[in-house]
Parts: C-alpha cells; sequence; structure tokens
C-alpha cells in the first residue's frame, strides 16, 4: 500500500507500539484486546508492510486501520558496499527528512546489523566522527527497529541478521525510553524474536543510566567506551568523563554485570601517542581487575577533520599482549568496511542534516 506521507501525520504508526500498547489503542477502537497480538504478529512475524495482507483480520477493521494508522518503513537513500569486505553502510531517510546510516556487516558465520538511536550525538568525544557532526533528535523506537527491518527486507527472501549492535549514530542510553521499547520490541516473542543474548548495547558511560539499564534487567550485552585508564585523557577524549569519572562509570559497570550475568565488553580505542602506550595496558588491567568484563581494542578509525592517528600494528600487539595477562583472549576488532567509512563510531552522513 501507498501510505500517503501528507496524512501519516494524523495517523498512528502501529510499528513501535509494544503489545499493551496496542492492546489499549485497539480497545480504544472498539475491537477486542487479542487483535492486538494479531497485529503484532503480521507486523513483526509476517512483516506485512500494509494492512490488505492481513487477510485474518475483518474487512471492515481494516478498512478503519487504513483510516486512523500506518505501519512505517525508512526510505532507503543509498547503499555503500565496501570494496575490502562485504561491509554494507545504508543510508535512511526518516519521515521529518533528517538522515541516518546503518550498517551490516558478514563475519564468519555472523550477520550483524549495527543501529543508530539519534540522528547525530550531543556527547562530543573528540575521537568520533558523529560527535563532529552534532546532534539533532533522538529516533524513536519505531525508527530504530525499522533500521534493522528495513536492511532484513533489503536482504530479502527472509534472511535474519544474527546479531544487533546499538553502535551507529548516537548515545543510546542518552534516548534511554526508546532504546529500551526498541529492545523490549527486538527480544519480545511477539516481536522480532532476536535472542538477548545476540544483541549489544553500547554506551560512552552515562553511570546512573548503566544502573537503570541493570535494574531493568533485560539480558541483552552491555558494551562501555572506556577510551582511557585516567581521567585526565578521558576528561580530554570524552567531555562526559567530567560528570561520570572512570569511578563511577566502573562501579557501574561492575553492577551491570553482577545484576545480570554476564561479563560487560569494555571497548578501547587505541590512539596513538594518547591512550596506546604500555603503561596504559598496564594501568588498564589494573582498574579492571575487579570488573568481570572482556576487552575489545578497537584501533583508532582515521577520520577527516581530526588529527589522531591510529597506533602503529606493533604498538597494538604489544598493548594486546600485555593485556592478555588479564584476559584469556583480546580481540582487536577489525574495522569493517573502512573505506567505506562504515566501521562503527565512524558513522557520519555525507548528506545535510535537518536540525
Ligand atoms: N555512543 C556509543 C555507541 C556508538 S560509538 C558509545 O560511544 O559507545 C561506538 C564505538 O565506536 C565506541 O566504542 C566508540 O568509542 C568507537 N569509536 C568512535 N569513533 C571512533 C573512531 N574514529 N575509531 C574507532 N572507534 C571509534
Ligand atoms: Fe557519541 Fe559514542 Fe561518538 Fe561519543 S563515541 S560522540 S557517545 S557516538
Amino acid at each position: 500500500m501507498n501510505i500517503c506521507l501528507m496524512s501519516t501525520e494524523t495517523k498512528i504508526n502501529l510499528k513501535g507500539l509494544e503489545l499493551h500498547e496496542l492492546e489499549k489503542l485497539v480497545q480504544q477502537w472498539g475491537q477486542e484486546r487479542f487483535r492486538a497480538r494479531q497485529l503484532m504478529l503480521w507486523l513483526y512475524h509476517k512483516r506485512a508492510t500494509n494492512f490488505d495482507e492481513m487477510t485474518d483480520i475483518a474487512k471492515s477493521f481494516r478498512a478503519d486501520l487504513m483510516e486512523k494508522a500506518y505501519i512505517s518503513q525508512l526510505k532507503l537513500i543509498t547503499k555503500t558496499k565496501s570494496a575490502i569486505d562485504d561491509t554494507v553502510k545504508y543510508l535512511f531517510e526518516l519521515q521529518d527528512g533528517n538522515r541516518i546510516e546503518s550498517v551490516l556487516m558478514y563475519d564468519q558465520n555472523r550477520v550483524t546489523v549495527c543501529v543508530s538511536t539519534q540522528v547525530g550525538c550531543a556527547q562530543g568525544c573528540v575521537f568520533c566522527a558523529t560527535g563532529m557532526m552534532g546532534f539533532a533528535r533522538n529516533l524513536t523506537s519505531a525508527e530504530i527497529i525499522d533500521q534493522l527491518m528495513g536492511i532484513e527486507a533489503d536482504l530479502g527472501g527472509g534472511k535474519k541478521a544474527t546479531n544487533v549492535v546499538f553502535m551507529g549514530m548516537g548515545e543510546p542510553l542518552a534516548n534511554y525510553k526508546q532504546t529500551m521499547k526498541a529492545l523490549r520490541l527486538m527480544t519480545d516473542p511477539e516481536g522480532l524474536m532476536v535472542a538477548a543474548r545476540k544483541i549489544t548495547v553500547s554506551t560512552l558511560g552515562l553511570a546512573p543510566k548503566i544502573k537503570a539499564f541493570a535494574n531493568d534487567g533485560l539480558k541483552v550485552g552491555l558494551a562501555v567506551s572506556l577510551n582511557a585508564t585516567t581521567n585526565e585523557v578521558r576528561n580530554r577524549l570524552m567531555p562526559v568523563n567530567k560528570r561520570y569519572p572512570i569511578e563511577e562509570v566502573l562501579p557501574a559497570a561492575k553492577e551491570w554485570a553482577l545484576k545480570i550475568g554476564r561479563r560487560v565488553t569494555i571497548e578501547y580505542v587505541l590512539i596513538r601517542g594518547v591512550n596506546d602506550s604500555p603503561d596504559d595496558a598496564h594501568r588498564l588491567c589494573q582498574i579492571l581487575h575487579d570488573v568481570p568484563s572482556k576487552l575489545n581494542l578497537i584501533p583508532f578509525n582515521e577520520i577527516e577533520g581530526s588529527s589522531f592517528q591510529r597506533p602503529e600494528p606493533e604498538r597494538v600487539e604489544e598493548f594486546r599482549e600485555i593485556a592478555a595477562s588479564r584476559y584469556y583472549v583480546v580481540p582487536v576488532r577489525l574495522s569493517r568496511g573502512r573505506d567505506i567509512v562504515a566501521a562503527c563510531g565512524q558513522l557520519r552522513t555525507q548528506y545535510r542534516m535537518e536540525t
């Protein structure tokens, strides 16, 4: 069905609503509660894009739905495929004209989709392309899950991602409510049914939100972008550290790990001459010694407008070896799709951002 874009403003988007919200809505429309579940299954299991497809729903209700509701989809603007690996960067347009990027990555038998949670980012980390573009607005839960659904629709043939990472544009925990909603819709049995353990949310370390995340109890993974071993260096790289210094972030991460029963992933972007010394590596092991964690080293992806550089491979290896005294395995994360500027944290849409 071609939804007339002009009229969607007054219509309700059925995507992004949780079962209890949809139940309330259908009851307001004079329908029985179970219709909500039926709608959810059409939306997320059968991936219906219009109401005509919903053959087990009475024609009269379908007509009603067409008048009052719509099913959102993101508009795909461009797809850029990497020449180095199979990574694909998707540029989507939102209803208000803002544009966001999502990434599809292949790794052995994993198919990972990296989603954005905000248009731009307000956190201003100085090594990050998204941080440099500033902040326009939060994404809605529908806009977050539509990235995954849009990419899977593009893959065709019922192909699904095996993993989802919230590591695209924006800070997920600064858009807490919509991120949580998107996570529930992704994991719910009536939703997209992605296994919680296959999803990872990456935060720069908003300590109170990490604690809230632990209390919410979702079994999805958490990654914390530490990126420095002293407050002095972290203050320089990530302005947020002045509000939530290392000694607040790590206990929050530990609390999450203990409550959820999973190890927290510590992400550490290695920047030449800034945080890549053997002393840093030793200090990192020390400050993480009592945090149930995994460590991911990410050699800095050089970006336009920044004078930071990636360390030499030997320097990365030296750092990795020291860290390996504390951890069994220390993956050095390959930068997928470097040539198309698609590596997570490198997303920066080339197009104008509406503010
Ligand atoms: N806002 C969240 C998630 C998005 S950024 C966060 O900060 O965690 C995802 C990851 O990309 C973070 O670990 C961040 O430190 C990293 N990153 C940002 N810019 C990068 C760059 N230029 N090179 C390598 N990693 C980068
Ligand atoms: Fe935002 Fe994460 Fe980039 Fe920092 S690293 S500016 S929090 S997207």
